[in-house]
Formats: C-alpha cells, structure tokens, sequence
C-alpha cells in the first residue's frame, strides 16, 4: 500500500506532467485521477469503487489518521445505531464474528482494513481551504496548506457533521461550570455524582443521557421539540430494517401508522414524560426534513423511572445554571451539549450551483444528490448514513470510471 504522506505524492512528483510548476509557492501538482476530499467512510468507499473500476485516486485528509470523526470526536459507550448489514461498505463485508450493532472500535478496524485492502492513497493532515474549477483550464483548483492540486474530478465527502454546532443561548459565555459538546464527550466517569445537563435530545444526545446515569450523574435533558422516539428492535428485529422492507411495498404514511403503533405497543405513549411526537410520521419526516427519529437503546426506562428529568427549553444561562422558559431556575455543575453538527463546505468549496451555500449539501435531494457539473461529485450528503454513501460512491465510480476510460484508450503521442 502506498501512503501518502505530505511531500511524497504518490503519483512521480518528478515527471513534468505530473507537476505543474517546479518550486513555486504554493506547490503544485496535477493529479491524474479524481481528488477525494475526507478520509471517513464515504470518501474510503468512493476511493475503493474507484480502484475496483482501474481508476487511481488521491484522499485530502485534514486531521492526522483516517476515519477521524470515528477516532477523535466520538463516545466510547458508541456502537453503531443501524445494523451491520445496512452499515457495510461496498466490495467488503464486515468480519462474520461482528455483533450486529458492532463497537466503534470494530468499526474503525473494519475501515482501517478497508484501507489497507484497497491501497488507498491518503494525504493526512492536509487541510483543503479552497476548491474552485478553473474553465480556462477546465481543472479543479484545490488549495491545501501550502499546496495546488488541480484535477479533472473532485469528490466531496467532508461529511454532514464535519462541524459542531454550538448554540447561541443568551448569558453561555456567564456560566461557571463545564461546557462540552457532545463531539469532545469521551464517557461519564469524569462527571460522576454531578448534576449534569444535556441539551438536546438526537441519538447522541438520548445515550449521552443514559451513560451519563449509569456513571451516577444527575441528569436533565432539555427538550425542545417535538420527537420520534421509536424502539430499536420490534420482537428482535431491527426497527429499521423492518421500515426499509415495509417501503419497498407500502406508502411512507403507511409504514409511518405501523412504526407509531409498534412504539405505543413497547415504549407506551411518550407525550406524558415531555417527549411529544410530531404530527407527521416518522420516516415522512425524516424524507422531508433529515431529522432522524431517535432509537431507544435504554434511555426511556430512565425516563419514566424519573433517573433521567425531561427540562423545557433554556431561556438564559446564570452564572450557576440556567433559566428555563417556563421562568424556572436550575443549578448545573456541568452542560453537555448534543446540538449536532453541519457540513462545512460552503466554508472551503467556491461554487453555488451543486451545493446550496446556506446548509452545506447539494440542493437536489436523494437520489440526485452525488453529481454536479465540470465533475464535480458529492458521497454522503443524503441524510441516509452509509448506506446512503455506499450508493453513491458506485455511482460516483461508475461515472468517472466511464469517462476515465472514455479517454485512456488514447496513446499518448510523444512530443
Ligand atoms: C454518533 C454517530 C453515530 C452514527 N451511527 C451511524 C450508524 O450506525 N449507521 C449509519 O449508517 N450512519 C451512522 N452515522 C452517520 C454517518 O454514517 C457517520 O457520521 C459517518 O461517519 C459519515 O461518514 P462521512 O465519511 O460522510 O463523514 P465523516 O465520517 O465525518 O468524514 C468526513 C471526513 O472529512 C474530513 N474533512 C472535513 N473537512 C475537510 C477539509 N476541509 N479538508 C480535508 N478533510 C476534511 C474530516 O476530517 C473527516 O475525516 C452516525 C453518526 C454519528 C455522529
């Protein structure tokens, strides 16, 4: 396997067609293939799609390892929330002995191996700042601490939750406590016995919750909005797998109907503990706006048994805690924040068309959402987790596996 590393590219950096100007500032190269912004799952998967078809590519990486949002910026109780079989990435299966909700860290050595089995060329550390197509060129242009690349097709799989969000709430910066977002939280044992609050209720969020109680923390949990909380297993099976089956043959409202009255039939209604459900359905409404329903994995149990206290939306922070709308006040000693994350691309790629610059994702939906123009190619910005990046890292493969062959077929003439 050839690792890239800064300063050693892959491709010959001695061959003038490789490079476009010697010892400039910045440095530039040319490189044959696509570029490959983001070293998770989806950029691994598009690379390895790309190679399976003969086509060589480069992943611009900015943190120091692959996988980093797995490795750095999760808990360690995290186990994956779907199971395994919509969570593989194409060309290899997961090992037979995984469990079918496998660890983070049988995740991350399934990718590293994934890594290792596909030769998949990586520059770490290596911050793109800016991408641009260049039409006097016809190229991509992209800028990366210190370097040029300029390309024919560029693949963006930053991902949708490159960034944290912090919320503004009025009088944060005035509290004494901690404050962590939920990307830095690594388990509860260093707030044991404390009185900790969680503000929002996703995934992360509701197990943050419930790993925070099992380490004898005492837990508020802001709720906000109204949310789907759904069991993660209906009689053993996947509650997820059964909704992909049910709407290959049902309408959404349908399946919808099923879900709510599988939940009220295992979780009971929810509207008593402050956990209201919106009126739309749960899938309807993860198609139309990307909220995810949560998967309950314990953490309602702590709900109703009161170890886990539903609180409404913050008003203020205090020095010592917070004011919550309802005029109520509450003493902290820490606030975790599950306020989720956003894609950071408008913040490095220059182009409007493909990628709406408000959220970070392309403006057409699933499942038009992996190609823009002058080859420009997205994996994993179709709210549908991995096996939404592994759809689109073969169609991504397919396309450019189609033109790259389109035009090797040609000898080069010798000048
Ligand atoms: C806690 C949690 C649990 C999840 N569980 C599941 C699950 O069970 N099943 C499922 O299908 N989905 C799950 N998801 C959703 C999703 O599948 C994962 O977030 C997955 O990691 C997305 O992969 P990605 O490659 O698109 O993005 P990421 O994993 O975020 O990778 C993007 C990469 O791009 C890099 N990058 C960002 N900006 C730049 C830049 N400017 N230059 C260079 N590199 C850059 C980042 O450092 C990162 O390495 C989960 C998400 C979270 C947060």
């Amino acid at each position: 396997m050839t690792n890239l590393q800064r300063g050693a590219p892959d491709f010959d950096p001695d061959e003038p067609s490789a490079r476009v100007t010697e010892s400039s500032n910045p440095e530039q190269f040319w490189v044959p293939g696509p570029i490959i912004i983001g070293a998770g799952p989806s950029g691994l998967a598009a690379a390895a799609c790309l190679k399976d078809r003969g086509v060589p590519s480069l992943i611009l990486e900015k943190d120091g390892c692959v996988v980093s949002s797995w490795k750095l910026r999760t808990y360690e109780r995290l186990r994956l929330h779907l199971p395994k079989q919509f969570c593989e990435l194409p060309l290899m299966p997961f090992p037979p002995n995984f469990p079918t909700y496998p660890t983070k860290q049988q995740f991350i050595s399934y990718l590293e191996s994934y890594v290792e089995r596909f030769s998949i060329n990586h520059l770490l550390g290596t911050r793109v700042r800016r991408a641009e197509y260049d039409p006097s060129i016809g190229f991509w242009r992209v800028s990366a601490d210190g370097m040029e690349f300029i390309c024919r097709w560029l693949v963006v799989a930053t991902g949708e939750n490159s960034e944290a969000v912090m919320p503004e709430i009025r009088g944060i910066s005035d509290f004494g406590g901690r404050i962590r977002h939920t990307s830095c939280y690594k388990n509860g044992e260093e707030f044991r016995g404390e009185r900790v609050l969680v503000v929002g209720c996703g995934n992360s969020g509701m197990e943050v919750c419930l790993d925070l109680c099992n380490n004898q923390a005492q837990v508020s949990m802001v709720v906000r909005d109204k949310l789907h909380i759904l069991p993660r297993e209906i009689l053993g099976t996947s509650t997820f797998g059964i909704s992909m089956w049910l709407l290959k043959w049902f309408r959404v409202e349908v399946v919808d109907s099923f879900l709510l009255l599988c939940s009220w039939l295992i979780l009971g209604g929810t509207g008593r503990y402050g956990l209201r459900r919106p009126k739309i359905g749960p899938m309807q409404r993860k198609n139309e706006s990307g909220k995810t329903p949560v998967l309950d994995i314990g953490t309602l149990t702590k709900i109703k048994s009161g170890q886990i206290k539903v609180v409404p939306a913050i008003s203020h922070f205090t020095d010592k805690g917070v004011e919550y709308v309802d005029g109520k006040q509450e003493v902290f000693d820490s606030v975790i924040l599950a306020t989720g994350y956003k894609s950071n691309v408008p913040s490095w790629l220059k182009e409007g068309d493909f990628f709406n610059e408000k959220d970070g994702f392309p403006w057409t939906p699933f499942p038009n959402s992996w190609r823009g123009k002058n080859g420009l190619y997205a994996t994993g910005f179709s709210r549908r987790g991995l096996l939404g990046s592994s759809v689109d890292a073969q169609r991504i493969a397919e396309d450019i596996a189609s033109q790259w062959k389109a035009t090797s077929k040609y000898t080069p003439l010798e000048l």
